[in-house]
This record gives structure tokens, C-alpha cells and sequence, in this order.
């Protein structure tokens, strides 16, 4: 079946990044110019990895104990990317973690028993906030429709997710700001975001803009809605003081999806069957998927998966079976007749 889909496309012969990406070229052996470009930061990464244990070890240090609830708010979705890194913020660092679930109305009934089981085993308290259905709706719909951010957010992921994940993010850094806590964890795979970025603190003049422009994308009707999602104007002054750092643990320590699996089903959570080879825990991701394929001609996931092969990470062949299978046609018809479509 992949061989079917993969047809005459031609894709790099070292990452797996198709023809139809944006900016790309090759070189005579096939081998395309983002492989070319990321070769050094490759070759330091081992080093910088390193280095990047010891100033989470350094800020935890500084930040543990010293807020009057938690130490770090997780984005937490159930798949098995966030149970790890919660785990691993559990396990190394015994830290107080309150873990938030946006509930987009897609999460799994496998991911939901996970969350539970996860949260339990590790002794983490848990919330889960959910917007309306008719207001979800009127966004994945939207989204699904047309492309309403900007060419390089679709170069790595679909309209639909960067909606969903751009709520997340303002709804964990409200939380953060609210509660004082000091950290905001994410299980970002070291595909998805470079390890320069997996510790930075927020910067309330950036934030402010990410916000204005991520609300200036929807049409006013669902800019409305969305306001009580988004960070107020008066928080940059009142918990100025408060912007927390944002953490991606996952970018810079060992990364072995067979073995995070392993380890994490020792503690009773289950790989979902009824989601696709790239969630664990989305319902709606294979509909997402087929969108932005129909639209651009590549997978939204293709950036992060070409990273992991090109980090050594993956191996060619799973990252070609994860891009170049079909969708799961149940999972597309369940998301498209429960957004009416
Ligand atoms: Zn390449």
C-alpha cells in the first residue's frame, strides 16, 4: 500500500521529504537541501543534548518548591509522547505537576482511560478543559475548509492541529500565569521542535503577538468565541512577573518510540487502536491528515518524521510507513459526519 502511494512522487533519499514540499531541492545522489542544512546541527546534537539535561537539572533546581501549587503545568493530551515526558518530570525530577487535558471532543475513549491510568500511577492531579462543542465545531470546520495561517505553520503541521494546539497553549499558559507555576511542559518529539527551543522562557511582548495574530486568523464571528481562550490584556502587566519557561524535555533525552511504548505500558497505559500510525490519542487527526494532503500534496507530518530519520531516531522504512499510508477511511468518516461535512 505504500509503495501505491509513494507511485512516482520522488522523496529524498535520505529523510523522506516528497517532492511536493515546499522549498525543497535535490542533489544529484537525491538527497534534498533541508538534509544538507541540518547536517552540522546533527552532528553537534549530541553534545547539545547534554548540555540541555544540565540546565534543566539547573532551572528545576532554581524553580522547585518555590511556587505555592505546582512546579510545572503539562500539556497533557494521553498520548504516549506527554505520558512520557510526564513520567520522566515525575520519575527524575519528583516534581508537583498538575497535568491539563484539552478535551477538543476528539480525544479517545482509549486516551481518556490512559490519562486516568497515567495520572493515577504517577500521583498527578489532573483537570481536563473542554470549549463548547458548537464552538470546537465552528473552528475544525473552518480549518478543514481552508488554509487561514501562514505557509510555514503548514509546512509542519495541518490547519486543523495548529487551531487545536494554539488553544492548548493559551489555556496551559493561562493556567501557569494564574497559578505562579514556573514551568510548562510539553511532549513535543524531538521531530517536532528543534532542541534550540526546548527551554526558553515565554517573552509576554512575543506571546502577545502569537496571540493577536493566531486570533486575527479566524473570522470575526469566531474571534468572538474565542476570547475567554486567549491570554487578557491585562495579565502581561498584572503577572508580568510570572511568564513561565516552556520545556520540551523529549528534545533532549533518549528518544526510542519502541522502547518509550515499553516503558510506559509498564505502568498500564495502552497503545489506542482506534486512532491512526501518528496520534495516539486524536480522533480527528487521520481527517486532519487527508485535508492538508488534499490541499498541499505532502503530509502534515513529513517535517516532523524526516527528523527523526535524519536524528537516526526512526529508521527510513517506519517513517515511510507512517507518511505514505493511506488514512484510515473509518477514522476520516467518523470526524467528517461528526463535524457535518
Ligand atoms: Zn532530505
Amino acid at each position: 500500500m505504500t509503495d501505491d502511494l509513494i507511485g512516482s512522487l520522488k522523496i529524498c533519499s535520505h529523510c523522506i521529504l516528497p517532492e511536493t514540499f515546499p522549498g525543497i531541492k535535490f542533489d544529484e545522489q537525491g538527497v534534498c537541501n533541508y538534509c544538507h542544512r541540518e547536517k552540522k546541527i546533527i552532528e553537534k546534537s549530541s553534545e547539545k543534548k547534554a548540555s540541555y539535561r544540565v540546565r534543566l537539572d539547573n532551572l528545576i533546581n532554581d524553580t522547585k518548591a518555590k511556587s505555592p501549587l505546582y512546579d510545572v503545568v503539562i500539556a497533557y493530551s494521553g498520548g504516549k509522547d506527554s505520558s512520557y515526558t510526564l513520567k520522566l518530570l515525575k520519575e527524575r525530577y519528583n516534581l508537583r505537576i498538575l497535568a491539563i487535558t484539552f478535551d477538543n471532543h476528539f480525544v479517545s475513549p482509549i486516551a481518556w482511560k490512559n490519562i486516568r491510568k497515567v495520572t493515577d500511577v504517577l500521583g498527578v492531579d489532573g483537570i481536563s478543559f473542554s470549549p463548547p462543542w458548537p464552538i470546537v465545531k465552528a473552528i475544525f470546520s473552518l480549518a478543514a475548509k481552508r488554509d487561514i495561517f501562514a505557509t510555514p505553520t503548514l509546512m509542519r503541521a495541518s490547519t486543523i492541529c495548529t487551531s487545536c494546539i494554539g488553544m492548548v497553549k493559551s489555556i496551559v499558559l493561562k493556567a501557569a500565569l494564574e497559578m505562579k507555576i514556573p514551568l510548562v511542559a510539553f511532549g513535543w518529539s524531538p521531530g517536532q521542535a528543534p532542541i534550540q527551543s526546548a527551554i526558553m522562557k515565554t517573552n509576554p511582548r512575543l506571546i502577545r503577538q502569537n496571540q493577536t495574530a493566531l486570533k486575527n486568523a479566524f473570522p470575526e464571528d469566531i474571534r468572538q468565541d474565542l476570547e475567554t481562550y486567549f491570554i487578557p490584556n491585562s495579565y502581561y502587566d498584572e503577572y508580568a512577573d510570572y511568564f513561565p519557561y516552556n520545556i520540551h524535555p523529549l528534545a533532549f533525552f533518549d528518544y526510542d518510540e519502541k522502547a518509550i511504548k515499553a516503558e510506559m505500558k509498564e505502568i498500564g497505559w495502552h497503545p489506542p487502536e482506534d486512532t491512526d500510525t501518528n496520534s495516539t490519542n486524536c480522533l480527528l487527526n487521520a481527517f486532519a491528515n487527508q485535508c492538508h494532503i488534499e490541499r498541499h500534496g505532502f503530509h502534515p507530518y513529513v517535517w516532523e518524521i524526516a527528523n527523526m530519520v535524519r536524528q537516526g531516531i526512526m529508521s527510513r522504512e517506519d517513517g515511510i510507513e507512517k507518511i505514505y499510508s493511506e488514512q484510515n477511511p473509518e477514522m476520516v468518516k467518523y470526524a467528517k459526519e461528526k463535524l457535518e461535512l
